[in-house]
């Protein structure tokens, strides 16, 4: 693998149909070396290189919290993630709330009633924040809901996303449960990558190939990889992975998948929101 820097282009928030959405910004609750155990020197140079800004001062760890959209026709949209959530939503606990989706949103000119879909590549709270309000309603009021059934069945009752998330999106009809590969619209696919939590899932956005603006495809990871440090060592884990067998090869395979047809890859918490997988 190469690790060079990205090149500037690469650090825009739009790659094709492709919109990154920076819900907010943070320090994670456990320096970056206890979140990643077993990670040595040379894997912590690369991820200097790979992602500089995510070394703070005295070891932490500083991370985005981001969403994509892509764009569909007719100004519609699919939503991957719904972010850390307002203020009183469930990762209130540890994440930086509020976060700015809704503005974001508005700045990209997207409209929550034009959200066809929202994708949750996982019901952790970082990523379902935006999910519905804390009246009960959802936020996206067109939107199906995607979320894999292993992730729903894997998800405590009392997990504070099942009452934010799961129990108001069944109770108004979009929550929408799919079992693995899944094409979602022309172009758009959920790839399960389980280990991270059980039912976690990415999605393969394919663009047309040689358009104008010459778009890559590209692999909106959710939490397959959280730091640089997985990104240049995919065989170092996180701390907080369900299962660390499982995770490596969901990375692993994405890894091998991105390179092979030269797609960037979409992250949630690097502090970039497009990268390239080698
Ligand atoms: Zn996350």
């Amino acid at each position: 693998m190469l690790f060079g820097h990205a090149p500037h282009n690469m650090r825009m928030d739009r790659h094709g149909r492709v919109v990154a959405l920076l819900d907010a910004t943070g320090t994670f609750f456990e320096p970056s070396r206890t979140a990643f155990p077993g990670a040595d020197e040379a894997d912590w140079a690369r991820a200097a290189l790979l992602d500089p800004d995510a070394a703070g001062p005295d070891g932490a760890w500083l991370l985005d919290f981001r969403c994509f959209a892509i764009a569909r026709p007719g100004g519609r949209w699919v939503l991957v993630d719904a972010g850390v959530g307002p203020a009183q939503g469930p990762a209130a606990g540890w994440a930086p709330v509020p976060g700015r989706l809704p503005a974001v949103l508005a700045a990209a000119g997207i409209s929550a009633a034009d959200v066809e879909t929202v994708v949750l590549t996982h019901l952790h709270e970082d990523h379902a924040g935006w999910s519905a309000g804390a009246d009960g309603q959802p936020f996206f009021p067109a939107a199906r809901y995607v979320v894999q059934r292993a992730e729903v069945a894997a998800l405590d009752r009392a997990d504070p996303v099942y009452g934010w998330t799961v129990a108001p999106l069944r109770a108004s009809g979009q929550l929408h449960e799919v079992d693995g590969h899944h094409r979602l619209g022309r172009g758009i696919t959920l790839l399960p990558t389980p280990g991270h939590t059980p039912g976690h899932q990415s999605v393969l956005v394919e663009q047309d190939g040689g358009g104008p603006d010459g778009a890559r495809d590209v692999l909106v990871t959710g939490d397959v990889l959280v730091h640089a440090v997985q990104l240049g060592n995919p065989a170092v884990p996180y701390s907080h992975e369900r299962d660390r067998a499982a995770a490596r090869a969901s990375r692993e395979d994405l890894l091998a998948r991105a390179v092979e047809r030269g797609a960037l890859l979409a992250t949630a918490h690097l502090t970039r929101p497009f990268v390239e997988p080698g």
